[in-house]
């Protein structure tokens, strides 16, 4: 059976293996900067063109991040990936790797709030246009994606709110209009991911998140087709010094090796949790795209490992919640093994203004629910004890 038959769960675990002689079972932690030249000659070979397994500087590639790399794309059925500082820089280096002055992008409105900034303040500083939509609504893609559109962006499940974006839909406008499809694909994590069959040329990860999976380490992934990894993304981000650290490639190898079991437990506690808490007298809102009902269901029934609620009485209910709240804690990761719940309004989301917090439903009330691997009949316990308390 050959490598490219491997199902997710067992390249999560050998896929992109790189064994040095001593054959260690566990992936090697190679921290160094450099990589040292039998001869002068086979330098200026290297410089000139490097294999697969030949390395210049840990800014360019290392072999623990080549294993992280190579793992992720096989996981995410990607021909490439490379390895970034965090999962922002991936998201900068994807955008900023394939775009120039002049082109035009439109994307979802509904995004991550450093997301945001890249997309409203520094591209269009460069002469970037671009052009923001209701990522749920079709229409609203197909007026604003014209011809000779360079890019199309947008979360897959937005946040903190949840919605889920038809990809497959946006894909088909986006490259009828010949115009490249970049993903923010964290709250569907590799495990749900159906990015590279629904049509995204460019698949980014915050691995910070559940790759990680833990709350240890920054990271991020960029990952797509050969040419356009190895070609213009790996050139802007080894130039631009968004590289991974090998330190954390290879804790994130070590998170991949159980991402789908975390993923799975997780999910199946978030949708434990949402089915206990619905109805409950205190919530003006669920949102679960796991729950039939949701408008996020068709898409993503699978519905991920994250909820978010709606508290009654605005702010100040929402912080009473958060307050006496005992497993969970106040924080703002999302995916780690310790549920976390967050006041996106005063966090978060915090730098958007009232209304613009009001349109994309980010209301005074609204509490992000990120479910850990804790006993899931604790968490109900201590999330109606908080309710309770109002
Ligand atoms: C966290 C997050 C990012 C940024 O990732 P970092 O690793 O914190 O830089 C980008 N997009 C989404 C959707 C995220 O949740």
């Amino acid at each position: 059976m050959g490598k490219g038959n491997w199902s997710k769960r067992t390249q999560a675990v050998h896929g992109g293996t790189r064994r040095s002689g001593y054959g260690e079972m566990s992936e090697a932690l190679f921290l160094t900067q450099g990589f040292a030249y039998p001869s002068a000659e086979a330098a200026e070979a290297r410089f000139r063109q490097s294999g697969p397994d030949e390395f210049i500087y840990a800014r360019y590639g290392n072999p623990t991040v080549a294993m992280l790399e190579d793992r992720i794309a096989a996981l995410e059925g990607a021909e490439a990936a490379f390895a970034t500082a965090s999962g922002m820089a991936a998201v900068n280096g994807a955008l900023t790797a394939m775009l120039k002055a002049g082109d035009r992008v439109v994307a979802a409105r509904a995004l991550f709030g450093s997301c945001l900034y890249i997309l409203e303040d520094i591209l269009p500083r460069f002469g970037v246009e671009v052009a923001f939509v209701d990522g749920t609504d079709l229409d609203q893609w197909r007026a604003a994606v014209t011809p000779g559109t360079a890019a199309v962006f947008f979360e897959t499940v937005s946040n903190p709110t949840l919605e889920v974006i038809d990809a497959a839909a946006v894909a088909d406008i986006a490259h009828a209009a010949g115009a490249r499809v970049i993903v923010d694909n964290v709250f569907a994590t590799p495990v749900f991911s159906r990015a590279i069959e629904q049509g995204a040329d460019l698949v980014v990860y915050s691995a910070t998140k559940h790759i990680d999976g833990q709350g240890r380490c920054l990271g991020g992934l960029i990952l797509g087709r050969e040419a356009d990894i190895r070609g213009p993304v790996e050139t802007y981000m080894k130039h631009t010094g968004g590289a991974m650290s090998p330190f954390n490639a290879w804790v994130m190898l070590k998170g991949l090796e159980t991402l789908e079991l975390r993923v799975r437990a997780q999910a199946a506690a978030a949708r434990a949790i949402a089915e206990a808490l619905v109805p409950h007298p205190r919530l003006s809102r669920l949102i679960y795209p796991g729950l039939p009902g949701d408008p996020g269901y068709p898409q993503f029934p699978e519905g991920g490992t994250v909820l978010s609620i709606e508290v009654e009485g605005g702010q100040d209910a929402a912080f009473g919640v958060l307050n006496a709240l005992e497993i969970w804690k106040i924080s703002n990761n999302l995916g780690d093994a310790k549920s976390i719940a967050t006041h996106p309004a005063t966090t978060t989301h915090q730098r958007l203004s009232a209304d613009r917090q009001a349109a994309l439903g980010i209301t005074p009330g609204l509490l992000r629910l990120s479910v850990g691997l804790e006993e899931p009949a604790d968490l109900i316990a201590d999330l109606r004890g908080a309710l309770d308390m109002l």
